[in-house]
């Protein structure tokens, strides 16, 4: 997971920590792609940007969602356990296929 928030301002990327993993949720199956992370402050402006750059199909149609970074922290935890390397498997696998799409 990228280190700081996806977004720029006036050309310099933010330096802030994400809060949330951007992601859009296909109208038509349950297909979702993750498109950024983003901070707080951001959360709002990248959804304003990512409505205007589906209107010009630069990103895939759907329903833009936002989950939050702590939720997926979350999950590594409670994978600390004997299945540990399996999860993280699984989980490795999925994530690159996200970000391919
Ligand atoms: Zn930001």
């Amino acid at each position: 997971m990228p280190e700081h928030c996806s977004t720029k301002v006036d050309g310099q990327e933010c330096q802030l920590a994400p809060s949330y993993v951007v992601s859009v949720k296909s109208n038509e199956g349950d297909d979702e792609y993750m498109l950024a992370v983003v901070c707080e402050e951001h959360k709002n402006g990248i959804e304003a940007r990512l409505l205007a750059m589906q209107k010009e199909n630069r990103v895939p149609q759907g329903k833009i969602h936002f989950q939050p970074v702590k939720a997926v922290v979350t999950d590594c935890v409670m994978g600390m356990n004997e299945d540990y390397i399996d999860l993280e498997l699984k989980r490795g696998i999925a994530s690159d296929r996200k970000l391919v799409d």
